[in-house]
């Protein structure tokens, strides 16, 4: 199979030195590897998602140095097919229903946790359960979808694994129903007025694309628990995966979108070069 990565920024900001890095890293493994590096535009939420800021971002990109294999994609063209994906999940296990519950609805109800339960998962604080007897079938426009883990998860015979190449967590990884139920909770497959969520949505955009390695910050290696346990209930293949560390600003801080001294396009204005970019994320040099 070919090395396939991709890059999947959200077009809601500049393209900063973290995301660059996310970038440039993945484009050199897939060239290294004579592989191919594909390019997503992760618009998901609409109300955020902004045509300039795409633009400006691929723009960066090219400045950089780097080059695409295909179309850009964008997850806007695909919400049918993450609804029909969410469909025929939800009358194969019966296991997916809607969920009315804000977030202080699920404060409220997780007020008091069990000693030593986490109470935090990628989705926000663990989702009690509260709308799990719900029909599918009565969802309403302002309903988000979950998904029932406790009716699905299996013992560890009938779980999957995933493989990570990245520097933290180099290995293979099991996906426990323990973690699942108390590290993460019911998911969220689609939010309130949107075709999916960002988790649901990564896991069939990776394998229609077939990315074989997902290259990304370190900041998403928990999210990869919940990103297996989909693709393994939708009979997908997983990728491989390696989270990378994530650049800091001089203060330790993780850079955040609104950084703007830390934009590329301010790093371009001020006169730097792409090498220079290279250097400062502590890559080498453009061939
Ligand atoms: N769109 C996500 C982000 O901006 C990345 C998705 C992924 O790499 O899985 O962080």
């Amino acid at each position: 199979m070919t090395f396939t990565t991709r890059f999947a920024p959200s077009p809601t900001g500049p393209l900063h030195l973290g995301h660059a890095y996310s970038a440039m890293l993945a484009h050199d493994m897939a060239r290294g590897q004579g592989g191919r590096f594909l390019m997503r535009i992760d618009d998901l939420d609409q109300s955020r998602a902004r045509a300039e800021w795409e633009d400006l971002i691929l723009d960066d990109l090219r400045w950089l140095g780097l080059t695409w294999d295909g179309p850009v994609r964008r997850q806007s063209d695909h919400f049918d097919a993450y609804q029909r994906a969410i469909d025929s999940l939800a009358q194969a296990t019966g296991a997916v229903y809607p969920c009315c519950c804000k977030r202080r609805d699920i404060e409220a109800a997780a007020s008091a946790p069990q000693e030593g339960v986490p109470r935090f998962g990628p989705d926000g604080l663990i989702y009690p359960g509260t709308c799990r007897a719900r029909p599918y079938a009565d969802r309403t426009p302002t309903d988000a979808l979950r998904y029932n883990l406790a009716a699905t998860v299996g013992p560890p015979s009938r779980m999957p694994a995933f493989t990570e190449t990245g520097p933290a967590h180099a290995g293979d990884h099991e996906v426990t129903a323990e973690h699942l139920l108390t590290q993460v909770g019911d998911p969220i497959l689609a939010r309130a007025n949107m075709a999916a969520s960002y988790n649901f949505a990564v896991v069939i955009d990776d394998a229609e694309t077939a990315i074989t390695h997902v290259i990304r910050g370190e900041d998403l290696y928990e999210a990869t628990y919940l990103q297996r346990f989909l693709q393994w209930e939708l009979g997908l293949s997983p990728p491989v995966y390696h989270h990378h560390r994530l650049i800091r600003d001089a203060a330790g801080k993780r850079l955040a979108k609104r950084d703007d001294a830390r934009a590329i396009r301010t790093y371009r204005a001020e006169g730097a070069t792409p090498d220079d970019i290279r250097r400062m994320v502590g890559l080498p040099p453009q061939g």
